[in-house]
């Protein structure tokens, strides 16, 4: 017996986060093999899918991807340190 397609409340992966899950490759086996099956049967998801991992392809290849600034870090850990009852910076 074929394992059931995995699906949502109204039948495609699109309606949650499998999708992306997918496509960031945290689904287990199991889910794996059913996602991979609804793909094949779900124009929808097909094609979300396709455009989808292109986008997180062409993302992963820029030379613009967003990193911060060593005075936007030492902000945010400023912050995070004196936000924290008992801890602050070293005098
Ligand atoms: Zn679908």
């Amino acid at each position: 017996m074929a394992a059931p397609l995995l699906t949502t409340a109204s039948g495609c992966l699109t309606d949650g986060d499998t999708l992306f899950e997918l496509l960031d490759g945290g689904l287990d086996p199991a889910a794996l093999v059913a996602a991979r099956r609804h793909l094949a049967a779900c124009p929808h998801c097909r094609t979300e899918y396709v455009h989808w991992r292109a986008f997180t392809a062409a993302l992963a290849r820029t030379d613009h991807a967003p990193s911060a600034s060593p005075f936007l870090r030492a902000r945010v850990v400023a912050t995070i340190v004196h936000q924290r009852p008992g801890v602050g910076w070293p005098r």
